[in-house]
């Protein structure tokens, strides 16, 4: 198994060393033709207007819409979860792969960054250690969008549509591994296509 994770700005080298710990081949990818041959691809945290419009600038827009199309997972935290999404209620580039609309760094100044235990079902009974830094949060989701996590509030934080995987945090920054593990999974036994 191949994982490729995009290297254009951002946290993705935690994501690399993530997906190395589980014994999994990681790349870079700053291209388009490197996502052939790959399983699935990890965007990571970082600032997603920087790294959306560098992926309308080297063509990688297009290609990681063709690469989700074909079938191939795509999981994206924080930045990554915003570049997946299909309304940020402003004007930047996005890949529009997942119906949710997002707000960016939701959780205002005062809480530039924190972290909270938090239930998520489908990892299992212990809480996950999830990182928000200077995070988005899910507004709505549409049907087909499985929520996997919300705060004590209801606010979703973790999602899966289909092929794509979103979190509002960063695992990549803890040493609990399962989120990763999860997506592996799903390279591994592709959902079925939403109807
Ligand atoms: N605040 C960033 C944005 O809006 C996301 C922060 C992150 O990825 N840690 O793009």
């Amino acid at each position: 198994m191949k994982i490729g994770v995009l290297a254009l700005q951002g946290a993705f080298r935690e994501h690399i060393e993530a997906l190395r710990k589980l014994g999994v081949e990681a790349v870079e990818v700053r291209l388009p033709e490197q996502l052939d041959g790959l399983d699935g691809l990890i965007i990571p945290g970082g600032e997603s207007t920087a790294i959306g419009k560098l992926a309308v600038k080297y063509g990688l827009q297009e290609a990681i819409r063709r690469f989700a199309a074909s079938g191939s997972p795509v999981y994206g935290s924080c930045a990554g979860m915003i570049l997946l999404s299909n309304d940020v209620g402003r004007d930047q580039p996005l890949l529009d792969l997942m119906d949710v609309k997002v707000e960016r760094n939701a959780f205002g100044r005062q809480l530039e960054s924190f972290e909270t235990d938090l239930a998520v079902p489908s990892l299992g009974a212990e809480r996950f250690p999830a990182i928000f830094i200077r995070a988005p949060k899910i507004e709505s989701v549409g049907e087909g969008v499985e929520v996997l996590a919300k705060l004590d509030d209801g606010t979703p934080v973790a999602a899966r549509q289909g092929n794509m995987l979103v979190t509002a945090f960063h695992p990549e920054l803890s040493n609990d591994l399962r989120f990763h593990r999860y997506f592996l999974d799903m390279v591994r036994e592709p959902a079925m296509s939403d109807e």
